[in-house]
């Protein structure tokens, strides 16, 4: 991606990995929001931190990845999620963040591994200009630099399931607010959650809702087809934002809820308007999940008396995935892939050739998660 609506497909020397490296031979790679915003041009990233920064063009985009380890750089090889050494052959998802393991966030305990104040990632902070260039996953081959995190795909999961754990492991919200008690705050077996934007992500925050034991799911969106994706996820009150007021809206989710308001909503709509309605849309004492405001898009008015103070509510701000939900989410989806329609999830497979329409297509209620195949369709 040369800049905002400018894709090409080019060549590249194949690369030798260096010592501690490795080069993967990619078998998909997902197509993002974060990806369609810098398609758009809407490409300052993490905005407000030290790692501020416009998207450095060109690049190689592609952060959600699954591949196939064709090379290892001399060397001890790298490694797995237990610690053991991987090899040519081996299927893995490895992490799309690579951190500097000396600033005060990587250095200290309990950080998200996106707020290294140093932090490098796939797909979208390093150029294609830099050789080895291949540093993103819409590519027949990705370099996977030292450093980089590795997580073994199990046997039985398919990959482009595999594809998935990135966007799974972004609901570490959830996890999170297992933890909180303070204030009424958090996230019990049993409790309502209510999931605003349902693309991929908010699927994937329906799923792990399910999971960890929601006794009710809530689905908002503004598009039909992607409500009855919700239901197949568990969701039994789908709102049409398209077709309702967000006063409508919380009227609604009040009157199934004994009048009080989910205890949990996780906004992944990706736009920052929907974020006073996932605020109102909470019980007194509730939690919200602000999980899809990846991408700068401006502010929004609220009113903190009405809005958090009063109903003391809990927000959670997520800006990621971390690093640990990578081997849980793999085993999450490998467990469950019967049990929840994860693949419905993933409603289209294009070719290098096709990610400039596919961009399009993604936008759009038709379409779900968008995977590339880099190497075509490989035989199952
Ligand atoms: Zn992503
Ligand atoms: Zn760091």
């Amino acid at each position: 991606m040369h800049g905002p609506g400018r894709l090409t497909v080019e060549r590249f020397p194949a690369p030798e990995p260096e010592p501690g490296a490795a080069v993967l031979r990619m078998l998909y790679s997902g197509i993002c929001g974060t990806d369609k915003h810098t398609w758009r041009g809407e490409s300052l990233q993490y905005a407000g931190t030290d790692h501020e920064r416009p998207v450095p063009y060109p690049i190689i985009c592609g952060h959600e990845n699954v591949g196939m380890i064709e090379a290892i750089g001399e060397g001890p090889p790298p490694v797995d999620e237990l610690g053991r050494p991987l090899a040519v052959g081996d299927r893995v998802v490895p992490a799309p963040n690579l951190t500097c393991g000396r600033c005060r966030f990587c250095l200290g305990e309990g950080y998200p591994y996106y707020l290294c104040t140093a932090l490098d990632d796939y797909g979208n902070s390093l150029s294609s200009a830099r050789p080895p260039h291949l540093f993103g996953g819409w590519s027949q081959h990705m370099y996977l630099l030292p450093g980089t995190r590795l997580f073994r795909v199990p046997d039985g999961l398919p990959s482009q399931l595999a594809a998935l754990t990135e966007v799974l492991a972004v609901t570490h919200g959830l996890d999170a607010a297992r933890s909180i008690t303070a204030l009424g705050g958090g996230f019990r077996a049993g409790d309502t959650v209510a999931v605003i934007g349902i693309g991929p992500l908010g699927l994937m925050h329906l799923a792990k809702a399910e999971l960890l034991g929601a006794g009710r799911l809530i689905a908002v969106d503004l598009m039909g087809e992607r409500l009855g994706q919700a239901r197949g996820f568990g969701a039994d009150l789908l709102l049409d934002a398209s077709a309702t007021s967000q006063a409508e809206r919380v009227a609604q989710v009040r009157a199934a809820t004994g009048g009080l308001g989910a205890d949990v909503v996780v906004d992944c709509s990706g736009v920052a308007d929907t974020f006073p309605e996932a605020l109102e849309l909470a019980r007194p004492g509730g939690t919200v999940i602000e999980a899809g405001a990846f991408v700068d898009m401006g502010a929004v008015p609220i009113n903190p008396n009405r809005h958090i103070c009063t109903p003391g509510l809990t927000v959670l701000g997520v800006g990621g995935e971390t690093l640990e939900q990578y081997a849980p989410s793999l085993a999450l989806l490998d467990r469950h892939q019967q049990r929840l329609p994860f693949a419905r999830a993933i409603t289209h497979l294009v070719s290098l050739d096709e990610v400039a329409s596919a961009l399009e297509l993604a936008q759009t209620g038709s379409a779900m998660k968008v995977l590339v195949a880099p190497n075509g369709e490989p035989p199952s």
